[in-house]
């Protein structure tokens, strides 16, 4: 696989996830997301890599919904995916809504494999707890160059399995006292019983105990709405990128370092996971005005 085009955190999660409709004999994938969702275009784009057909719901409020002409929708667009637009109030009932379309297809012939929003359940997690392995292995091989270990690893949490895997990894491979998870959805509490079911989930399959690191999740950033940064969100944005030509994303990455750069207990020797985006950021290039 090439991650070029599949890059982010989703990558890690599919890498366990297609692995497994791959071992089931899976012919078609469906799985869901907001209308530029990462996790549909990654899986779209590696679904099509390995030979299997996807078939992504994306959430959208817009009636007929919006052409697939820019960011990740374009990407989902330009390998054939089949695209089921899906109004917000019925995505509340997405589990049901793809096992009912599974059925459907199934019924029909088709071998199908249904991954949840983001990748994000026990299997999907593994991936970050990987790679918490490497990110040990980095810190070992450069021995004292860098520390030994963080105070906390920070990210942005959107639907909790990237948490999940690095909360478990962090506390397998000692890497960080603390894991700081920065909403840019729903609220803590939310969090926090969905980012500890996966954590069960996970530790059934890797058949270890489930501590895991300390975990903070902070909601404080995730700005006006889910995908819509503040205005002084996008001018940090562009702060970063300008002074040190570090890409960031308006739905994930840049309100979790402008959460980070604004938190009032603050780590110091901190490992920001920077978790992609890319597409999501050039489908809003216009509100970044000039
Ligand atoms: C999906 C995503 C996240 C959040 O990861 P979850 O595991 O869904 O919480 C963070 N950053 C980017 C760029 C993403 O696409």
């Amino acid at each position: 696989m090439t991650a070029g085009p599949a890059a982010g955190n989703k990558i890690r999660k599919l890498e366990y996830l297609l692995a497994d409709a791959i071992a089931r004999g899976a012919g078609t994938v469906i799985t869901c997301g907001g209308f530029q969702s990462n996790h549909c275009r990654a899986t779209a784009i590696l679904a099509r890599q390995l030979g299997m057909k996807p078939v992504l719901l994306l959430r959208t409020a817009s009636q007929p919904a919006p052409a697939p002409v820019l960011g990740n929708a374009f990407l989902d667009w330009m390998v054939g995916a089949e695209i089921r637009p899906i109004r917000p109030e019925q995505y509340r009932d997405r589990m049901a809504l793809m096992a009912a379309l599974s059925g459907e297809r199934e019924r029909a012939g088709e071998r199908v494999y249904v991954i949840p929003e983001g990748g994000s359940n026990g299997l999907g997690a593994l991936g970050y707890v990987d790679a918490m392995r490497e990110v040990r292995e980095q810190l070992d091989a450069a021995k004292g160059a860098l520390p030994d270990r963080f105070d906390a690893i920070v990210h942005a949490c959107g639907s909790g399995g990237t948490a999940a895997g690095v909360a478990l990894g962090c506390a397998l491979f000692e890497v960080a006292e603390e894991v700081i998870s920065m909403a840019v959805c729903d609220d803590r509490s939310y969090f926090e019983g969905a980012i500890d079911a996966i954590v069960r989930d996970a530790g059934v399959l890797l058949e270890a105990p489930t501590r895991h690191a300390g975990l903070r999740v902070v909601d404080a950033y995730k700005g006006p709405a889910y995908a819509v940064a503040s205005p002084a969100q996008r001018a940090f944005i562009l702060e970063v990128a300008r002074c040190c030509g570090l890409v960031l994303d308006p739905v994930y990455t840049g309100k979790a370092l402008f959460g980070l750069a604004r938190l009032a207990r603050k780590p110091t020797c901190v490992l920001f996971l920077h978790t992609g985006g890319l597409p999501g950021l050039l489908a809003q290039a216009r509100d970044f005005g000039s």
